[in-house]
């Protein structure tokens, strides 16, 4: 008989545009879609985009993210200049399966995103939607 997920209950959570996410040292991964999305959404072919603002590597498309130097779409007033157009990895966040595998993950992504375990609570079906796999 298969258990409930911990989550079964749901999970709160409300993104207070901290921006902090834009600015944690990793990748932003840009899929095939998402360049196709961020591309027309600034008016621009797919390989100008990548050329003006992807990196690449083994097959990969990413920007490159540190601490001192955020996701060169957050503005200055700490708004993602691509917001309609954002990524899959962005918009999905933390709904990421890793994050779902034991609530300790959940729990411990509190130090970087401010807005888990507050606000509107998700419920199961939600969760499981904005899920990427
Ligand atoms: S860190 Fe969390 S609360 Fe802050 S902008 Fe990112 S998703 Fe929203
Ligand atoms: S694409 Fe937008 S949401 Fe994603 S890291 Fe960059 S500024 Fe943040």
């Amino acid at each position: 008989m298969s258990q409930d997920p911990w989550f079964a209950d749901g999970v709160r959570f409300d993104c207070t545009s901290c921006g902090r996410c834009c600015r944690r040292t990793g990748v932003v991964a840009f899929l095939d879609d998402d360049v196709t999305r961020a591309a027309s959404h600034l008016g621009l072919t797919e390989d100008a985009f990548r050329a003006k603002h992807l990196e690449h590597q083994d097959g990969h498309w990413f920007v490159d993210v540190y601490v001192e130097h955020p996701c060169h779409f957050l503005s200055t007033e700490g708004l993602c200049t691509i917001h309609e157009a954002k990524p899959l990895q962005c918009s999905s966040y933390p709904f990421w399966p890793e994050l779902f595998e034991e609530m300790n993950a959940w729990d411990a992504e509190q130090t970087y995103c401010e807005g888990i375990n507050q606000g509107t609570l998700r419920p199961l079906d939600e969760i499981l939607d904005r899920m990427i796999e």
